[in-house]
């Protein structure tokens, strides 16, 4: 049987949310949703992930700061963090990685895209 990989999903727009969710499970992989980075902490505490996509602008914790979060913590040190933002500016990527992103993906983004980029980052899936 296969073992499907978790993707964790950190959106504060719904449509955004179910759209990449659509993409990760016709991809084959399991995914869980949050919506900021308070809940996407929650979620990443309670369910074994994978790999993370965060959006960056969402209202009580914003995308760097959740990331900040979660490899400030040494079991999350290796954990694939990918942002997909609407920000495509060089300082926005230079402060997603500083804060531990692997990848920084600017939205809009085809689903081929981005499961490549997924696929580049978790093989074997
Ligand atoms: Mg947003």
């Amino acid at each position: 049987m296969e073992i499907k990989k978790t993707i964790l999903i950190v959106d504060d727009s719904e449509f955004v949310r179910n759209y990449h969710s659509y993409i990760l499970e016709q991809a084959h992989y399991q995914v869980i949703t949050a919506v900021d980075g308070n809940d996407g902490l929650e979620k990443l505490y309670t369910n074994p992930c994978d790999l993370v996509l965060t959006d960056i602008n969402m209202s009580n914790m914003d995308g760097y700061e959740f990331i900040r979060r979660v490899r400030a913590e040494a079991q999350y040190s290796g954990l694939p963090i990918i942002i997909v933002s609407t920000e495509s500016e060089a300082k926005n990527k230079m402060k997603g990685f500083d804060a531990g992103a692997n990848l920084y993906i600017v939205k809009p983004s085809t689903p081929e895209m981005m499961v490549e980029n997924i696929r580049m980052i978790l093989p074997a899936n």
